[in-house]
């Protein structure tokens, strides 16, 4: 299977939240993990992240397109949630039927880890998943500004809990 990894910001001036941890090193974290882990399990994977963008929109666009050049089979983004310091737990955006498949399997591996489920939400407001071809889903693997996710967060174990469910 071919698999079009987007890991999420990083891209000046596409940066990410800012809690206890920065967004940014969160998905770098975890983002390389699941894309190595899929590797080695044999999938293809394209690496959506440009290396670089003169704004925000033009960071998405590009992502959008590399996947949609490549013909990935599933676009998967890497994010991490931040609101008021007090909301914690796990939730994955998808909208085609196959997508939200995906997004309920990766969802449930992340909750297996402690992590509240938030649930599976819709993705149509999401540039990124909305515009790419294949089935995509963006995962907001749980809350850099929460203490409770923060003690909880392991990258290893958050990037196999992913590949689980993306693979299972
Ligand atoms: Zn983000």
């Amino acid at each position: 299977m071919k698999f079009g990894i987007d890991i999420g910001h990083n891209t000046s001036p596409d940066g990410g939240a800012v809690g206890i941890k920065a967004e940014n090193a969160l998905n770098m974290e975890v983002g390389t993990r699941v894309i190595a882990k899929l590797r080695k399990l044999g999938h293809s994977v394209v690496e959506c992240k440009p290396s670089s963008a003169n704004s925000v929109s033009h960071s998405l666009w590009q992502r959008v397109n590399t996947a949609n050049a490549a013909c990935v089979d599933l676009y998967v983004s890497i994010h991490f949630n931040a609101f008021n310091w007090n909301a914690y737990g796990t939730e994955v955006y998808a909208i085609s039927p196959t997508g939200r498949r995906y997004a309920f399997a990766v969802l449930e591996q992340i909750c297996k880890l402690g992590f509240f489920d938030r649930g599976v939400k819709n993705g149509s407001r999401l540039l990124v998943v909305k515009n790419t071809k294949a089935p995509a889903i963006l995962i907001e693997c749980c809350f850099c500004d929460s203490k409770r996710d923060m003690d909880l967060y392991d990258a290893e174990k958050m990037a196999t809990a992913i590949v689980e469910g993306l693979t299972k």
